[in-house]
């Protein structure tokens, strides 16, 4: 019997069954901890069947098995950053109370458990004098970030963050708890940097921090009657910059909200961000003639220590809708310029919240020590389109980002972020993987979840 085979009661007789299995709590619609399902990302409809509020990697072992032996799915959430839409054929496992964090200084590493966000990192590390590469919002959680690989500020510097991750610990589709390393279960290790939940959830990571107590860094923001000049000058720019120095810009209507600086909020800005690890005063004079392509509205550049990451971007902490779509491209050319800014600039009509473009390359470009399913390093720059879909202009939110993805087709990889691909899209696989990295995912998905417990949401699974 399956379990859409079974009656209300059975139903729920089957989850209160959960509870023998669990020791985490386990709560069903309606009562007290099923709250703590609610995402970040407001747009997603997280309606669970359960939700087990796990405490470690016991609860979610037996989450898993119980599961299996139900005919239940199991996803997992952090943070709800990336948050998928979960039905009520599926058991969510939260690890937002798994928030461990423990740095040893001598090897330069830290231990952290799946809840952790990376603001629990930064701030284990800070007092070593050490950086933990995050992406542009501290409060992503580190094992969805990882996952997907994860391309923070630092990227042409540093490459991809996943290619710093020591070890996982997780558990299979068959409730199997594993340790994945070079040496140790490769081929997970391999999988699971990149290839989101499909072989496992994982419960702790090990990974690299570097020794990086400051940076150079920060947003110059302009007037967005500013934008054509300062997107034109900012593409020409960037490409003469080292790879010790990554750069992204973002065209913003940042609404009216706590936290939204007054000379941004309500208002159409562009802001070009910066981040120099080394040699400051070279960092200082490659930034001076952008600087200077316009009056500046705000400057947040300067030398900040390396704990206050987060305000390179300075990406939005309280819960909110979003919804996105996101494109690699090759080059970024004065005719892709003139789209986005025909599309997003001034007099455009754009309802998008953020319009990002990312300048890739450098290190990101380079394997890294240790083969990954991470795919596309070869992209030049990733834009992202993130609006709010919310009346009376959440229809105009989701066509506008698709009218902009398809009219970047002519500069576009066809290729995507795992960590920025919409969840939602029937040919994201074919887009975030190429086909041998697809099909050897859904192969040791097969070995490793062969009931299909975690068939939901980002994985990749061989169609049927
Ligand atoms: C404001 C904002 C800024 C962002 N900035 C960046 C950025 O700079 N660079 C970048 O690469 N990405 C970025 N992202 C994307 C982000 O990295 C992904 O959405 C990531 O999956 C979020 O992880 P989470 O745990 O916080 O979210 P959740 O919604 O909790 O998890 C999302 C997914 O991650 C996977 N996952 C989470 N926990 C586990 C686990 N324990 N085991 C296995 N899989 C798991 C699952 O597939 C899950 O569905 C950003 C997102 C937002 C909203």
């Amino acid at each position: 019997m399956t379990l859409t085979d079974l009656p209300y009661d059975g139903l729920a007789d089957a989850l209160t069954g959960l509870r023998a299995h669990v020791a985490a709590p386990v709560a069903l619609p309606g009562e007290a901890g099923y709250e703590q399902a609610a995402p970040w990302n407001l747009a997603a409809t997280v309606e669970p069947a359960a939700v087990v509020l796990a405490t470690s990697a016991y609860d979610v072992a037996n989450t898993v098995g119980f599961a299996g032996r139900r005919g239940f799915r199991v996803a997992v959430q952090a943070t709800g950053h990336g948050a998928l839409s979960v039905a009520s054929d599926t058991i969510l496992v939260v690890t937002a109370g798994m928030t461990g964090c423990t740095v040893d200084p001598a090897t330069r590493t830290a231990r952290v458990a799946a809840g952790a966000t990376w603001q629990h990192v930064l701030d284990a590390a800070a007092p070593h004098g050490l950086a933990a590469l995050c992406g542009s919002s501290p409060n992503v959680g580190v094992v969805g970030f990882l996952t997907g690989g994860g391309v923070g500020p630092l990227v042409r510097t540093v490459g991809l963050s996943s290619d710093y991750v020591r070890s996982f610990e997780l558990v299979t589709g068959t409730g199997q708890v594993l340790r994945a390393t070079p040496e140790e279960n490769p081929d997970l290790f391999w999988g699971l940097r990149g290839g989101k939940s499909t072989l496992g959830i994982v419960t702790a990571a090990e990974i690299d921090l570097l020794p990086i107590a400051e940076f150079y860094g920060g947003a110059v923001y302009f007037d967005g009657a500013d934008a054509t000049t300062v997107v034109r000058e900012w593409a020409r720019w960037c490409v003469e910059l080292p790879e010790r120095i990554s750069t992204s810009i973002a065209l913003l209507r940042l609404p009216e909200m706590p936290g939204v600086p007054e000379p941004l909020a309500g208002k159409f800005t562009v802001a070009v961000r910066y981040v120099a690890v080394d040699e400051f005063d070279d960092a200082e004079r490659r930034l001076a003639p952008l600087r200077a392509v316009a009056t500046p509205i705000v400057d947040t550049v300067g030398v900040l220590p390396y704990a206050a990451i987060g305000a390179v971007h300075a990406d939005p902490v309280d819960p909110m809708p979003v919804s996105e779509n996101h494109t690699l491209l090759r080059e970024f050319t004065t005719e892709t310029v003139d789209v986005i800014l025909a599309a997003a600039g001034p007099n455009s009509g754009s309802v998008q919240t953020i319009v990002d473009v990312r300048m890739l390359g450098g290190a990101l470009a380079r394997e890294g020590a240790h083969r990954s399913a991470f795919c596309h390093r070869d992209a030049a720059y990733a834009v992202t389109v993130i609006g709010v879909p919310a009346p009376p202009v959440a229809e105009a939110v989701r066509s506008q980002a698709d009218a902009l993805v398809a009219e970047l087709t002519p500069w576009s990889t066809g290729g995507q972020l795992p960590n920025f691909a919409p969840s939602d899209d029937a040919g994201r696989a074919a887009r975030v993987y190429d086909e041998d990295t697809r099909h050897w995912l859904a192969d040791l998905a097969e070995r490793y979840d062969p009931a299909g417990v975690f068939r939901c949401g980002q994985v990749v699974r061989f169609v049927g």
